[in-house]
């Protein structure tokens, strides 16, 4: 059961991924949850740093493709700055968002990495679409979009995780794979 929850990957933060990195591993887009992983919640406006990342990405050809539970409105507002395609109400833990993006955008599943902060939702949505993912620290601690009791639940999986896989730990990147 617990192993529906396992990342492929645990790295601190979405803007350490670089191009190199994703593209040994055959990732030619990255989808990511919004809230949390790729700006705060509180931060509607992104970070330099954030706007950093996504040229890079680009100049690469590494799409970004944001998979989000929020509203049509929520989601747009956020990624108008920056530009990104995205699907909204993607219905995580369901697999359904994930799906509808890479039929949207025609990709495979071995071109994809899945990106999020929280493994209830994100990285069970991935291992149930059979596709990579990396879970990353949230942005900010406290949230408007979860529960404390979920929160206390991820705290709880995640205790149960590093029990049974001790080789899964954080990492400053994805050169270091962790065995899926
Ligand atoms: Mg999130």
């Amino acid at each position: 059961m617990v192993s529906g929850f396992k990342p492929t990957w645990m790295v601190t933060n979405i803007y350490d991924l670089t191009p190199a990195q994703l593209k040994a591993n055959g990732i030619k887009a990255v989808l990511t949850d919004l809230d949390n992983t790729l700006i705060a919640w509180n931060n509607p406006d992104g970070t330099p740093e954030l706007r950093h990342w996504l040229t890079l990405l680009e100049l690469a050809g590494i799409q970004v493709i944001v998979v989000s539970n929020n509203s049509r409105k929520r989601v747009d507002r956020a990624v108008a700055p920056f530009d990104l395609p995205y699907i909204h109400r993607a219905l995580k833990p369901l697999t359904w968002g994930l799906k509808r993006a890479l039929r949207r955008w025609h990709l495979q599943k071995s071109e994809v990495v899945m990106v999020g902060d929280q493994l209830l939702t994100d990285i069970w949505a991935a291992n149930h679409s059979r596709i990579r993912s990396v879970l990353v620290r949230p942005i900010l601690k406290s949230d408007a979009w979860i529960t404390k009791g979920n929160r206390l639940l991820e705290k709880g999986v995640m205790w149960e995780l590093r029990r049974r896989y001790p080789e899964l730990t954080w990492q400053e990147d994805l050169n270091e794979r962790t065995t899926h």
